[in-house]
């Protein structure tokens, strides 16, 4: 199995507040968590158990020893199709990531502010995918897109600060490899955008570009989570959004 590094910054969330998917709860013993100590909490790690059930990762959640907020069933368990774990709350710090592992990549400039800024766990959810890792064991598309639900759920409770999204080989290259390169990561990333503007009111032909347009902050949805694209414009909005266009033109000409 080889090391999957990878490390995106998701843009904010444009629409209105998700659910979380389909879950129960198999709640990890209090020894197992603990306060978030740090903020903001804007980070989501992607792990695999390298093991090949949920029950052998909750042994180890059980011995207090490490812990995760939500844990993603393999292809021959129960609840694969249907639904994730959930083990610990989103308030509380689950201890995925190792204290010591210090990324100022991810936090840059928020150092001098934060003290914490090592405690990657006060900062993150943990997504633990049952996955031998054994080179062998094949992610399900499933687990693709329940774990891209579980990212558009809690980017959906920050809506307003880009998330980053990361793998535990790039927070830890020297010790870890997963979710290793079986993992689709680029499919992960089409599910997770697929996910991102649930747009009922917009147009086939017009989906694309009304997506680019949230995305890149030129034009929002409403509260609601919807677009409301057939709707007419007035001039006053039209002047909105060409001030915001402006605004990005100058931001991104490059600097004489
Ligand atoms: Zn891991």
């Amino acid at each position: 199995m080889k090391a999957l590094p990878k490390f995106v910054v998701l843009p904010k969330w444009g629409g209105g507040r998700n659910e979380p998917p389909p879950h129960q709860w198999w709640h990890a013993p209090s020894k197992s968590y603990n306060r978030r100590e740090y903020g903001p909490t804007d980070t989501i790690v992607i792990h695999a158990t390298a093991g090949s059930s949920s029950s052998g990762a909750m042994s180890v959640t059980n011995a207090g020893t490490a812990s995760w907020h939500w844990l993603i069933p393999d292809e021959n368990e129960e609840g694969h199709g249907q639904y994730a774990h959930r083990c610990v709350a989103d308030d509380k710090k689950a201890w995925h990531v190792l204290r010591k592992v210090y990324f100022p990549r991810i936090y840059q400039g928020i150092a001098l502010r934060n003290p914490g800024h090592t405690d990657i766990n006060s900062r993150a959810y943990g997504i633990e995918i049952v996955n031998a890792q054994t080179g062998r064991d094949p992610f399900s598309d499933w687990q693709l897109r329940i774990t891209a639900q579980i990212v558009n759920y809690h980017r959906s409770l920050h809506p307003d600060i880009g998330m980053y999204l990361v793998t535990h080989a790039y927070l830890d290259p020297g010790r870890k490899l997963d979710p290793g390169e079986q993992f689709a990561w680029e499919r992960f990333l089409q599910y997770i955008r697929e996910g991102e503007a649930p747009m009922p009111d917009v147009d086939e032909w017009a989906a694309a570009d009304v997506a680019a347009v949230k995305a890149e902050g030129i034009m929002t949805g409403y509260a609601d989570g919807t677009f409301r694209g057939r709707e007419p414009v007035s001039r006053q909005e039209l002047a909105v959004v060409i001030a915001r266009l402006l605004t990005r033109m100058a931001e991104n000409a490059p600097v004489a």
